[in-house]
C-alpha cells in the first residue's frame, strides 16, 4: 500500500524553466527513497511540492490515497527538514521543539512527554535547557530533524540535510536518520546529490535529471548499473 503517490507532476516556473517534469512516484509505508541527482535536475522542487511549499503546474501528489495537491504546508501530514535548519537561536532546544506543540494546543504535559522522547531518540536526551548557540553543527541539525519528529508527520522530507557539516561528521549522521527513520517506520523522501549518501541510506533510488527519473532502482542495482 503506498503512503505517497506523486502522478504526473510538472512544474514550470514563470520565465520558463520547467524544473519537473511529468514526474510520478509511489512510496511504500516507511520506505525511505532518496532522490539522487545533480544540482538543478528538480530535486529540490519535487520535495516542495510535496511539503507544499510549491505548487505543481499540473499533476497530482496524495498521502493515504487523499489529494493534498493544493493543501497549504501547514495542513500537510508532512514535516520538511532544510539544509539550512532555521532553528531558534532565541529559545532554548525544548522551546524550539515545543513550539509546534504549542500551536496545535496540546496539553503541557502532553508536550513535555513528547519533547523529552523525541530528544532521547535523537541522542540528545538532557539538552532541553542548551541554547541552540551552544550545540555543534551535527547537534543541530539533530535538533531539525527533533523538530519535525515531535509533530508526528505521515511523511518525513529532508532536502541536503547534511551539507553543511563536513564529510565525517556526515557519515555518521546518515547511519544515525537512517537507524532513527528505520525505529520511528516512517515514510522518507531524501534529497541529495551525494551518490554515496543514497547508496547508503536509501531502500530504493530516485536518478533524476532535467526533472524526470533516469533511473529507478535498489542501491544494490543502481551501484551495479550506474
Ligand atoms: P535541484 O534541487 O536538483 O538542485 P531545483 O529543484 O533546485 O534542483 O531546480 C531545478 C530547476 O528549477 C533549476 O533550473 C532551478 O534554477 C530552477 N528553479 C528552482 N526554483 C526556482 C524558482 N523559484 N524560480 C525559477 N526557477 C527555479
Ligand atoms: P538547491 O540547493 O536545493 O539547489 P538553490 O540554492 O538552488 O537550492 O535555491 C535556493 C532557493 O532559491 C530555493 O527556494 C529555490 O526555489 C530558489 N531558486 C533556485 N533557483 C532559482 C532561480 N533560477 N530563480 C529564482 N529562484 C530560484
Amino acid at each position: 500500500m503506498s503512503v505517497l503517490t506523486i502522478k504526473d507532476v510538472t512544474k514550470l516556473f514563470p520565465g520558463g524553466t520547467k524544473a519537473v517534469d511529468s514526474f510520478s512516484l509511489e512510496v511504500a509505508d516507511g520506505e525511505l527513497v532518496c532522490l539522487l541527482g545533480p544540482s538543478g535536475s528538480g530535486k529540490s522542487t519535487l520535495l516542495r511540492m510535496v511539503g507544499g511549499f510549491e505548487t505543481p503546474t499540473s499533476g497530482l501528489i496524495a498521502i493515504d490515497g487523499e489529494d493534498i495537491t493544493r493543501t497549504p504546508p501547514e495542513k500537510r501530514p508532512t514535516g520538511m527538514v532544510f539544509q539550512s535548519h532555521a532553528l531558534w537561536t532565541h529559545m532554548d532546544v525544548a522551546k524550539n521543539l515545543a513550539f509546534g506543540l504549542k500551536l496545535r494546543r496540546l496539553p503541557a504535559d502532553e508536550i513535555k512527554r513528547r519533547v523529552e522522547a523525541v530528544l532521547e531518540l535523537v541522542g540528545l536526551g538532557g539538552y532541553g535547557s542548551r541554547r541552540v548557540t551552544q550545540l555543534s553543527g551535527g547537534q543541530q541539525q539533530r535538533v531539525a530533524l527533533a523538530r519535525s519528529l515531535v509533530l508526528e508527520p505521515k511523511i518525513l522530507l529532508l532536502d541536503e540535510p547534511f551539507a553543511s557539516l563536513d564529510q565525517h561528521l556526515r557519515e555518521r549522521l546518515r547511519e544515525e536518520v537512517r537507524d532513527i527513520q528505520q525505529r520511528v517506520g516512517i515514510t522518507t523522501l531524501f534529497v541529495t546529490h551525494g551518490q554515496d549518501e543514497a547508496l547508503s541510506m536509501a531502500d530504493r533510488i530516485v536518478v533524476m535529471r532535467d526533472g524526470r527519473t533516469e533511473q529507478i532502482d535498489r542501491p544494490d542495482v543502481v551501484y551495479r548499473n550506474p
